[in-house]
């Protein structure tokens, strides 16, 4: 159902001004209807008055000459009067003298003894007056009238009153069209047009002033409105293009600046990684003795060039993968191999280091592993990555690879027995540049980048890099590649 709060405008104020005009009929209805009704009472009784006077004056000679006939006979002029039903007269001391009955109301006797006054029941009046002669009284008349009439009365003044009101109402009802219709038509053409402009987003929509009333007012602060906002819109759209064409500006140089990097990065790579390489080469040839010998200073301080080369040569190496991952320009080799010869070379290639610290470095493949596709020089970047954060950050116990097969997946867990990190730096160690103050003096010994590129390497790959990890108890990475098992059965 709907409800009233939720009509239109039109059909609230054309409801409320028939409701109005309802309520005033309906109350002046009532007061006509009371008023005819007592209007009946009043004439009744004033006839009734005359009647009783002039039958009175006209039964004083019977009254005075103890004549009942002639009483009687006064009283027969009565049938002129079908709704006065019995009349009587009484003498001097209230007996009755005469007496007169229309022949549907024999029977009735008037109240004795006889009072001066007047009646009212349901269906009859009852008057009763003094016969005076020469200021003395000589008698009473009471004459019972039939109140039938009033009802019929009634009927007539109500159906006058119904017609009056549907009159009433139907002329309410066509002023109160004609007369909301200045307010609602503002109010609808101004709801009209904010929906257009809702649903078109056309600003430049205006709605025209009818009056100088708060409608009238309402309609030019809307329009002042939707004039600000077409401005707005307007300098909106101007800021924009502005900005896109300073922002295509910017790609341009962004890109002209991307470009650069990368030549940059080449001629890094070619600058800073031939002469380095070449650093190491020679220095080892030193070393070796192949240019003649050296003495034992000779060899440490060349042993110290050899490392910090190599050191500077694996930095420079990490900024560059780095920066090609986030340029999404490096290149992934997909090929089939034997992962358990990955891990064992890696494995052999690192376990020197961590036996000359004297950690305990084993490792478990599991049997019948399937080839794996994915980026061999990769994956043993990403292995020997870890390995070398596990040696480095174990001081005493074990690193422990551990190599198998989980459903469609290949786990590598490297598992060391180090420092360990708190859980709040467990999100921030594959960050870029991101190395944990463990209090070691070791910020030297890596580049920060090691996690960030292993993890991004592993995501390339198609996989996961995971760590779980417990200040003082070590850790344990977890690489987690795609076996590609489906390709690996087209091939064969
Ligand atoms: P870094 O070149 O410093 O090793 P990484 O990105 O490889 O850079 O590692 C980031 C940081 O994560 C390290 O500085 C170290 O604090 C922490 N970390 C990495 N591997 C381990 C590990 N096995 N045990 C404890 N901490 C580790």
């Amino acid at each position: 159902m709907i409800k009233y709060r939720d009509l239109s405008i039109k059909l609230k104020l054309i409801s409320i001004q028939l409701f109005t005009t309802l309520f005033i009929l309906v109350f002046f209805v009532g007061i006509y209807l009371y008023s005819q009704y007592r209007q009946f009472e009043t004439v009744a009784f004033n006839r009734m008055s005359t009647l009783s006077e002039i039958l009175g004056s006209n039964s004083i000679s019977a009254l005075l000459f103890f004549d009942n006939d002639a009483a009687e006979d006064v009283l027969k002029s009565l049938k002129t009067q079908p709704d006065i039903l019995n009349a009587a007269v009484y003498d001097h001391d209230g007996l009755i003298f005469a007496t007169y009955s229309l022949p549907s109301a024999k029977g009735f006797s008037f109240n004795n003894p006889v009072h001066e006054g007047r009646a009212v029941t349901n269906s009859h009046f009852v008057l009763t007056e003094r016969i005076v002669f020469d200021n003395l009284k000589v008698g009473w008349i009471a004459l019972r009238l039939d109140t039938k009439n009033r009802k019929a009365a009634l009927v007539e003044a109500l159906w006058q009153s119904f017609l009056l009101f549907i009159a009433g109402l139907i002329l309410a009802a066509l002023l109160s069209v004609r007369a909301q219709k200045p307010i609602s038509d503002a109010i609808l053409s101004l709801s009209e047009i904010a929906k257009r402009v809702r649903d078109s987003g056309d600003y430049a929509l205006r709605l025209k002033a009818t009056s100088q009333d708060e409608l009238g007012l309402l309609v030019d602060t809307f329009n002042d409105m939707l004039e600000k906002i077409w401005h707005h819109e307007k300098h909106l759209e101007e800021l924009v293009s502005e900005r896109t064409l300073e922002l295509e500006e910017a790609k341009t140089r962004a890109e002209e600046s991307d470009h650069l990097k990368s030549a940059f990065l080449a001629s890094m790579s070619h600058e800073l990684r031939t002469p380095l390489n070449s650093i190491i080469g020679f220095t080892g040839i030193l070393l070796q003795g192949m240019a003649g010998p050296l003495t034992d200073e000779q060899k440490k301080q060349l042993g110290m060039v050899k490392g910090s080369a190599s050191h500077l040569l694996e930095l420079i190496n990490d900024v560059l993968d780095i920066s090609k991952i986030e340029a999404g320009r490096i290149d992934i080799h997909g090929e089939a191999f034997m992962v358990d010869l990955l891990v064992v070379m890696a494995v052999s290639s690192l376990r020197p280091f961590a036996e000359k610290k004297g950690l305990v470095f084993n490792h478990t493949i599991e049997p019948n592993l399937p080839p794996l596709h994915s980026d061999k020089r990769r994956l043993e970047q990403v292995l020997l990555n870890l390995l070398n954060n596990a040696i480095k950050f174990t001081s005493e116990g074990s690193v422990q690879v551990n190599c198998y097969r989980r459903d469609d997946s290949l786990v590598i867990d490297v598992i060391d027995t180090g420092i360990g990190i708190n859980e709040k730096d467990i999100s921030t160690i594959f960050e870029t540049f991101r190395q944990i103050d463990t209090g070691l003096d070791r910020v030297k010994e890596g580049s920060g980048l090691g996690l960030a590129i292993s993890k991004k390497l592993s995501e390339l790959l198609g996989g996961t890099l995971n760590v779980k990890s417990k200040p003082g108890d070590g850790s344990t990475f977890s690489v987690v590649l795609p076996l590609n098992l489906e390709s690996e059965t087209n091939e064969d």
